[in-house]
């Protein structure tokens, strides 16, 4: 078993690190109290290629494999994490339908300028009334004229109203199967389509500085050749990108672990108490102790289902895994994190703060710790 990285995944982790820590950390605070969209690091990210470095160079990406993309989200993470979410929702949610399902001529002139950050794409499956309950999504699109005719809300969806963002790929009931099934479509919606509405963004209680927001189709109209892959097979499709998404969304949470360690650990050393640094403490150092051990579990766990993936293997379950476990290892990390800050981890002038507000979204994204656990007991036979 070979546990170095490559040269090149360990290129891509440098320049990640070294861009999260000289422009993303010290501008995390103030966009994440001013909830303001970081246009200008997305715009940096695009020239380092990590908007879309899983992608085939010929289709404007960096041609990296899914470890250099999960250890790039990660050292992001690590620093902030709605810079982090901006970018692998970007990907994973937002560019990779196109890679997976779409056209040449839809990779052409979608994937091209998403891998290059030129754009943002949002992918909407979650609606007001269907989120765990994908299946259940109730906007309806009918074919007529040649054109699909669009109505219904979805809420949520990352990156879909920024002044960049160029559309959303949304699934939509298209019609019945003979069996008197639903038959599901996904369908791309470009932002300037009449009767597609975006509203505000929601105040959030973190990731404040990313994207959310819900969106409305009323008779809005898109040509015939913007349904994404064959008719029918919307529900397929979802299911493989948010397969994907769980490794995004490990990396994600396992970053803001690191983060989080990071902060602590440089508090306890700082910190004095009863004449000595609290680090000194056993109580504080095994806590340190416990969360770095629970950290390089969470980061085998993740990278183990990148490689897989990258291997063009199954990788399902051991991305299920990482997801499930990351989750939950990034609440219990931060939450001690912050108890080692004692009353200074409750102030908004420290990072910990911040942490602490954007972790919960990480049990939640891309199917919750329950349905996690739903996926896995199917998988293993339960
Ligand atoms: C900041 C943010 C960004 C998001 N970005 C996107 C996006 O870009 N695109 C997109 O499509 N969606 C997005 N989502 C939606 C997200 O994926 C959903 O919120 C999530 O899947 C949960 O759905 P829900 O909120 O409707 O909760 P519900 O499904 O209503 O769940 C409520 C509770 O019931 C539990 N539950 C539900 N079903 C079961 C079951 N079978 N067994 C046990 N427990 C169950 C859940 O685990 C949860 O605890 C985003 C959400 C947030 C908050």
């Amino acid at each position: 078993m070979d546990f170095d990285l490559t040269d090149e995944q360990k290129a891509i982790q440098s320049l990640a690190r070294e861009f999260a820590r000289d422009e993303v950390r010290p501008r995390a605070e103030e966009m994440d109290r001013e909830e303001r969209f970081p246009y200008e690091l997305i715009a940096k990210m695009a020239e380092l290629g990590f908007m879309g470095l899983p992608f085939p160079e010929e289709y404007g990406g960096a041609g990296a494999d899914t470890v250099s993309y999960a250890l790039a989200v990660m050292e992001i993470a690590r620093a902030d994490a709605s810079t982090a979410i901006t970018m692998a929702a970007h990907v994973s949610l937002g560019a990779t339908p196109f890679y997976l399902f779409g056209t040449e001529a839809q990779k052409q002139k979608y994937l091209v300028p998403l891998a290059q950050g030129k754009m943002l794409w949002g992918f909407g499956l979650t609606e007001p009334s269907a989120g765990s309950d994908a299946g259940n999504v109730q906007t309806k699109a009918v074919l007529q004229d040649g054109k699909w005719v669009i109505n219904g809300t979805k809420a949520f969806i990352t990156n879909s109203g920024t002044e960049i963002s160029g559309g959303t790929t949304i699934t939509a009931v298209t019609g019945k199967r003979p069996d008197g099934s639903r038959e599901i479509s996904n369908i791309i919606v470009p932002q300037e389509t009449p009767g597609f509405t975006r509203s505000r963004k929601y105040r959030k209680m973190g990731w404040r500085a990313s994207d959310t927001r819900e969106l409305s189709f009323a008779d809005a109209e898109v040509p015939q050749e913007n349904l994404l892959g064959p008719r029918g097979e919307g529900y397929r499709q979802f299911l493989s990108i948010l397969d994907g998404g769980r490794i995004s969304v490990a990396a994600l949470s396992i970053g803001l672990a690191m983060g989080a360690y990071d902060e602590a650990f440089g508090y306890a050393k700082e910190r004095h108490a009863f004449g000595q640094p609290i680090s000194k403490f056993q109580a504080i150092s095994f806590k340190l102790v416990d969360m770095l051990t629970q950290i390089e579990h969470a980061k085998l766990m993740m990278l183990r289902a990148a490689w897989e993936k990258d291997r063009g293997r199954d990788y399902v379950q051991a991305a299920s895994f990482a997801k499930l476990f990351a989750g939950e290892l990034s609440h219990r990390v931060v939450n001690e994190a912050l108890q080692i800050h004692g009353g200074y981890g409750f102030m908004d002038e420290y990072p910990i703060s911040r942490m602490y507000r954007d972790q919960k979204i990480n049990e939640i994204g891309e199917g919750t710790n329950e349905v996690q656990r739903v996926v896995l007991a199917r998988l293993m036979g339960l």
